[in-house]
């Protein structure tokens, strides 16, 4: 059940890992989407950025050639008229106007008629003069060119009519070209150059270190793919298309390389454009992404696991308060059900016997060594019963509750199983005899056979705990045995104990009255209050059969406030009646003294009543005075009898310890001598006992009234030493009250006849 449990909630965990696991795979794998759609729009922005700019050169050449047309035709007009000086000067404005570095004026010759040139600047003038592309604007183009691959030139044909006798050439430096291929976007990353059809490089930026790998690469290439979109590119570029090809670089870099037919002789521009461009920035938040979702991850993996950990420690510590007794760290009750349960599944658990020790007293204990102590009794117990007991054989204890311990002994013998428990008991009282609490611990035990029949443990259990409290006085036999007889007598004490309500409203109680006899008068001068049960289908049950059991179930209190209510009714009645009052004993359990106002209600009935002083006496059984517990609280409870004139007697006193120096300390009217005195009447010192005791109640100024007084012989020797009073058969048996009224009427017709 347990193990399933735990499967269960590691299955939790699993799945919540995973789950969590998931979200870190999906958003990897969006950030791997993210990055190829990056890459995609990096090519589609490099397309545009280099199309604009292989534009913007195509305009800028277009408005250089417009521009030199310009000036050409301005000086049309003074071709031939001999202003040299005069164009010279316009030529050196128009220089500075229009960007150029040098504007000359040359004929069919190849001479420079006029012109201006910047300074510092170094021009092969004849040279340039004889250039192919110069020759051409004589006969009406306009063109534009490298000059010893630094120098750019335009040429423009300068009409004279229909004529073109001269041609003016616009120079302009390297570097002025550069500047227009020079990276003006992708923040300086990208690198450009103008080539020609058959792949010479026009123009470069200053930095040619980049087309030197690129060279490399169309020449060396061993990737396939490469290779291939190298080739793509020379078809492209054959038909004056424009397009993007992929390559790795020799340093394994990802590249764009741009191709744009610039429209300007054969002359195309390249560009080169990381890939990374974009997503080197976008890697750079997506692995802070990564990190975050994967920190994220990993923390809640930690939570998972620390939830898990929690989780198991708990249920350790769960199994450890469910299953271990904390007095004695071994079994506890709820851990040896299982045990036995397990072992009986497994046949090894019959015969046996449960067995209940219970520690006699151990409130004493407690309360004389300290609480702790008592624990420290309670688990060498544990230890002195385990030590006994052969785990070998699957023998095994635990403690039920407060001072109970449960054993499983494999013996299915009651002599046996009493053998070992006598063995048991002794061997833990010589054991703890160096312990600093030295204290006899005595037990009482019951113990149920385990047959196989029965194999619910609970019932084993129950079964072994009626059988202690089915323990009757037999000092001998400590150790109860549930059998047949035990099962019926439990079973005819719950029949009895359910009938006590139904009886109680039937009235089947009643109350007997024993008359009490003076030995000085020989008249009744009182009675004590007995009660009897008048079951409708048992018949008359003595006190003896439900007192006990009553006492057990706490119901003996309600009783013996019924049997007093039911002595204030008669008194009630006997003085409407005009009739002589009897004082009556009532017996109280010490159960009462064990509430915090004990006779409160006594106290209200008895005033209500308003019975007279010393109508009424309150019968405590010796052993109550015994009772250290409750001693201050019966003490003050005699007290406030007396105060309200009621009278208190010590029952059975010489039944129990017969101890005298209770007479000192309580404050008693009446000592009732137990019959157990009187049985023996031809033993002279238990004679002269009961003689001692009389005259020290005399002196003491108590009363003594003999009980369970039987013969003549009794009576005498009462009647010698001074004892006040007798009660017993000899004069009369407990008398239902009408009974009772005429048997005292007899001594009252008596009285009157006498006079
Ligand atoms: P107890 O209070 O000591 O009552 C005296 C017992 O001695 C009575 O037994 C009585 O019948 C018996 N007895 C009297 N004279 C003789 C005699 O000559 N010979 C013999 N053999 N016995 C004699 P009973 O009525 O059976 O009561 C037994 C005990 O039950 C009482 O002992 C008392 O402790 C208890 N009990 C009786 N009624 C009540 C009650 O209303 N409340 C409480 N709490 N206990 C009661
Ligand atoms: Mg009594
Ligand atoms: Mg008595």
């Amino acid at each position: 059940m347990e193990f399933k449990k735990v499967i269960r909630k590691s299955r939790q965990l699993g799945i919540l890992a995973g789950i969590s696991f998931l979200a870190l795979l999906c958003s990897v794998w969006n950030i791997a989407v993210m990055k190829k759609d990056l890459s995609y729009h990096t090519r589609e922005y490099c397309v545009g950025i280099t199309t604009h700019i292989a534009k913007e050169i195509r305009d800028s050449v277009d408005n250089k050639k417009a521009e030199l047309l310009n000036v050409a035709d301005a000086v049309s007009g003074v071709v031939g008229n001999n202003e040299k000086n005069g164009l010279n000067r316009f030529f050196r404005r128009e220089i500075d106007q229009q960007d150029f570095d040098a504007i000359l004026m040359v004929n069919e010759q190849g001479a420079c008629i006029s012109g201006a040139i910047n300074d510092g600047m170094v021009l092969n003038v004849q040279k340039l003069a004889q250039l192919s592309s110069v020759k051409e604007s004589f006969s009406g183009q306009v063109n534009m060119g490298f000059f010893d691959n630094q120098t750019l030139f335009y040429s423009a044909p300068v009409f004279v009519g229909e004529e073109c006798p001269v041609v003016l050439v616009g120079v302009r430096s390297r570097e002025n070209m550069q500047s227009m291929i020079a990276s003006k976007a992708f923040y300086d990353k990208t690198l450009s150059c103008i080539i020609d059809s058959n792949g010479e490089v026009i123009l470069s930026p200053t930095d040619l270190k980049a087309f030197l790998y690129l060279d490399n690469i169309f020449k060396d290439n061993s990737r396939k793919q490469t290779v291939a979109a190298i080739r793509q590119m020379q078809e492209d570029i054959r038909s004056k298309e424009d397009g993007v090809i992929h390559f790795l670089d020799v340093n394994n870099n990802h590249n764009m390389l741009a191709y744009n037919n610039l429209g300007i002789n054969d002359w195309i521009l390249l560009t080169i454009v990381p890939e990374n461009l974009f997503s080197d920035s976008v890697s750079q938040y997506t692995f802070r992404s990564i990190l975050i979702i994967g920190g994220i991850s990993l923390c809640f993996l930690a939570y998972l696991m620390t939830i898990y950990c929690i989780y198991t420690d708990n249920r350790n510590y769960l199994s450890q308060i469910a299953f271990i007794d904390p007095v004695t760290g071994g079994m506890n009750n709820k851990a040896f059900q299982l045990q036995y349960q397990k072992n009986a599944a497994e046949g090894k658990s019959f015969p046996s016997a449960i067995v209940l020790l219970n520690v006699v007293n151990f409130k004493r204990i407690n309360e004389k060594f300290g609480f702790a102590a008592g624990n420290e009794i309670l688990s060498q117990i544990y230890q002195g019963i385990k030590v006994h007991l052969d785990e070998q054989k699957e023998e095994f204890a635990a403690r039920g509750e407060t001072d109970h311990f449960f054993l499983c002994m494999r013996e299915k013998e009651p002599q046996a199983i009493q053998e070992r428990l006598d063995r048991l008991v002794r061997e833990i009282n010589d054991c703890r005899l160096s312990d600093s609490f030295r204290y006899q611990i005595s037990f009482t035990a019951g113990c149920c056979l385990a047959d196989g029949q029965v194999q619910d443990i609970h019932l084993i259990q129950d079964r072994a705990r009626i059988a202690i409290q089915s323990k009757n006085g037999d000092e001998g036999k400590w150790c109860v045995f549930y059998d047949e007889e035990v099962a019926k007598r439990i079973e005819r004490e719950q029949e009895t104990e359910e009938q006590f309500e139904e009886a109680v409203i039937r009235g089947d109680f009643a109350v007997y009255l024993q008359p009490k006899v003076s030995l000085i008068t020989g008249k009744p001068e009182g009675a004590e209050a007995l009660i009897r049960w008048n079951h409708p289908k048992r018949g008359l049950i003595p006190p003896s059969e439900f007192v006990p059991l009553f006492e057990r179930t706490g119901r003996i209190c309600q009783l013996d406030f019924y049997v007093f209510q039911e002595i204030c009714r008669f008194y009630e009645r006997r003085r409407r009646e005009g009739k002589k009052w009897y004082p009556v004993s009532v017996n109280l359990s010490r159960y009462h003294f064990y509430e915090e106002a004990p006779l409160e209600q006594f106290y209200q009935v008895y005033k209500e009543y308003g019975l007279a002083e010393h109508s009424i006496e309150f019968e405590l059984t010796e052993s109550m005075f015994f009772d250290d517990e409750h001693i201050a609280r019966l003490k003050k409870e005699i007290r406030k009898m007396h105060e309200l004139g009621i009278r208190c007697s010590m029952d059975d006193f010489g039944f129990g310890y017969s101890s005298l120096g209770l007479l000192r300390e309580f404050d008693v009217d009446t000592l009732k001598l137990d019959r157990s005195f009187f049985l023996d009447m031809s033993n002279e010192k238990a004679k002269n006992i009961i003689q001692s005791i009389v005259e020290l109640a005399v002196k003491l100024e108590i009363e003594t009234v003999a009980e369970g007084i039987e013969e003549a012989e009794q009576v005498d020797f009462l009647y010698s030493i001074n004892c006040d009073k007798v009660q017993g058969y000899y004069f009369s048996r407990p008398l239902p009250m009408d009974e009772f009224e005429r048997w005292v009427g007899q001594y009252e017709a008596k009285e009157i006849q006498n006079g």
